[in-house]
């Protein structure tokens, strides 16, 4: 039984250190005054927020590495907020994220586009939404948004189809690698202090003495205030405490990556506006010089798993080129499908709780005591994840009664060292202080030895936790020239057999 000796601020009180209680010695090792569940974008933001503050804080993740959920697989588009309503959380959130992400990239050494976006339609229905938009998007204060003729789309961008018949622009979206910045958030919290629990699962939560007992597969953590921050498994983790109120349904969209011949193939991420007012293809010229495109949402799915079918991909590559004729399906170098979380609202029925009609088109954040529950954030998520972390530790204070300013805290994570993109001159000095910057292992993405072990070093764990820290295998061949040396340095430094490094290289 744990008694907490603290009702307010455990800073004030305690300092930086742990929160006091009696208990068993196992029991106090585990005492965090925030436990965060779920280590995706929002999960590392909350977590970097936090550190902001004197509090102590753990991230519980089930997967072997951060960032294996939504957050793995998304259109990696910064959105300026002109397509969401006025009055929301969300515009009141995307805007001023889309105005602060070039700079918060920057902070924590991520790459970040700045190209701006195009919604083009080719119809009158499709026109009179994209004008909607416009006025909306004034409406919430974008800045730099500009009606366009087809003349003008096709001058900003020459392959797109002629059967376009107008657009808008909007200067301040952009693209940036989610991977980059959630790990870069990771890092840069736990830097701070905040303490990682990966392959670590919440199986059951209890209320006790104030404050919450997180029953996991590997031990029993104790916090005063508990950030949920599952994703798609959100509402699960709020109903292990409280009545239901909000469940996510899921759809699922399907993706292709185009090789770096297609770079420049379209210079701004394009939008399209269908006739019946549906989402179409997204087309994105990824940060990394690859095209990205998405397709339409598919039909609902029942589990939490996705998978690319024939003819998902023939419908994509279809409504794709009907958009931009060029697109050659052979440059195609990754297919992967992506799972979309839907909120929609429970309402009781016959002593059961079921589905209501509407689905929730805002985020889905619901406040119980001493529980913030972040269910199924959609998109803007990516674009708004700063600011759902620091609305997630505003609460955090908020229930805990007022913690001090952690006047330590540094939000800058340098930039790891990357060889690809470096001059000779700049290169051949780096090799002088390692040579392990001179060992080339993939030979698509240029990555080296030495950026392999730092990736180890910064986390890394399984050959997809390397991939996506140094973009191993993301190049032309997918990995055939370089998995079987990454597997081998990271069995070396892990002390773990090649074959179990084989095993587990998949979240
Ligand atoms: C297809 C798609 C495209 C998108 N495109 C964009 C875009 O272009 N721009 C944009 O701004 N936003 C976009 N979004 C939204 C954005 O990707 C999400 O809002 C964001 O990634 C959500 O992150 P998360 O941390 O809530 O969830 P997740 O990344 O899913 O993280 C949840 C984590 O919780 C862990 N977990 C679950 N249950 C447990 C448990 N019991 N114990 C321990 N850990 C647990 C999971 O393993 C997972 O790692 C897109 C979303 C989708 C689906």
């Amino acid at each position: 039984m744990i008694n907490w000796k603290n009702n307010g601020s455990v800073s004030e009180k305690f300092g930086t250190g742990r929160l006091k209680c009696t208990g068993p010695e196992h029991i106090m090792a585990n005492t965090y005054d925030v436990a965060i569940i779920g280590a995706g974008l929002l999960g590392t933001f909350t977590a970097r927020s936090l550190m902001r503050c004197r509090c102590n804080v753990c991230v519980i993740e089930k997967q072997f590495d951060v960032c294996g959920g939504i957050s793995k697989a998304n259109s990696a588009v910064v959105y300026s907020g002109y397509d969401v309503y006025p009055g929301t959380l969300k515009a009141a959130l995307c805007v001023p994220a889309a105005e602060e992400f070039p700079a918060l990239c920057e902070e924590l050494g991520v790459s970040y586009s700045r190209c701006g976006s195009i919604i083009v339609c080719s119809g009158p229905e499709g026109e009179a939404s994209i004008r909607e938009k416009y006025v909306q998007g004034l409406e919430n204060g974008v800045k730099a948004l500009k009606l366009l003729t087809s003349d003008e789309v096709r001058s900003l961008e020459p392959n797109i189809s002629p059967s376009v018949r107008m657009g808008m622009y909007s200067e301040n979206s952009g693209t940036a690698d989610p991977w980059e910045l959630g790990i870069a958030a990771f890092e840069n919290a736990r830097a701070a202090g905040a303490e990682f629990f990966l392959r670590t699962e919440v199986l059951d939560i209890r209320q006790r003495d104030g404050g919450f007992e997180l029953i996991t597969d590997k031990n029993t953590i104790f916090a005063r205030c508990i950030i949920n921050c599952a994703g798609l498994f959100a509402d699960k983790i709020r109903e292990m405490l409280f009545a239901p109120k909000v469940r996510i349904m899921t759809s699922t969209t399907d993706y292709a990556v185009f090789g770096r011949s297609s770079r420049g193939f379209v210079n701004h991420v394009i939008f399209t506006e269908h006739e019946d007012r549906k989402k179409g293809i997204t087309a994105v010229p990824t940060v990394d010089g690859n095209l990205l495109i998405e397709g339409p949402y598919k039909n609902k799915t029942k589990g939490h798993e996705s998978i690319c079918t024939a003819e998902g991909i023939r419908e994509l590559l279809q409504q794709g080129r009907e958009i931009l004729p060029g697109l050659d399906g052979s440059d195609v170098i990754r297919y992967f499908s992506a799972v979309r979380p839907g909120p929609y609202y429970t309402e009781e029925k016959d002593g059961r709780f079921v589905r209501s009609r509407e689905s929730i088109n805002s985020f889905a954040i619901l406040k119980d005591t001493g529980v913030l529950s972040f269910v199924g954030i959609k998109t803007p998520g990516f674009t708004c994840a700063k600011r759902l972390g620091d609305l997630a530790a505003d609460f955090a204070n908020e229930q805990l009664g007022g913690l001090q300013i952690n006047k330590d805290f540094d939000p800058v994570r340098p930039a790891p060292v990357r060889v690809s993109g470096m001059t000779p001159e700049e290169h051949e000095a780096l090799v002088k202080e390692d040579p392990g910057y001179g060992k080339i292992v993939c030979r698509c993405e240029m990555v080296t030895e030495a950026e392999i072990r730092n990736a180890i070093h910064a986390g890394a764990s399984t050959l997809d936790g390397i991939k996506r820290r140094c973009h191993t295998s993301m190049g032309q061949c997918q990995g055939d020239f370089c998995t079987a040396r990454t597997a081998e340095i990271l069995a070396e430094e892990t002390g773990r057999s090649l074959e179990q490094v084989l095993e587990e290289c998949h979240d």
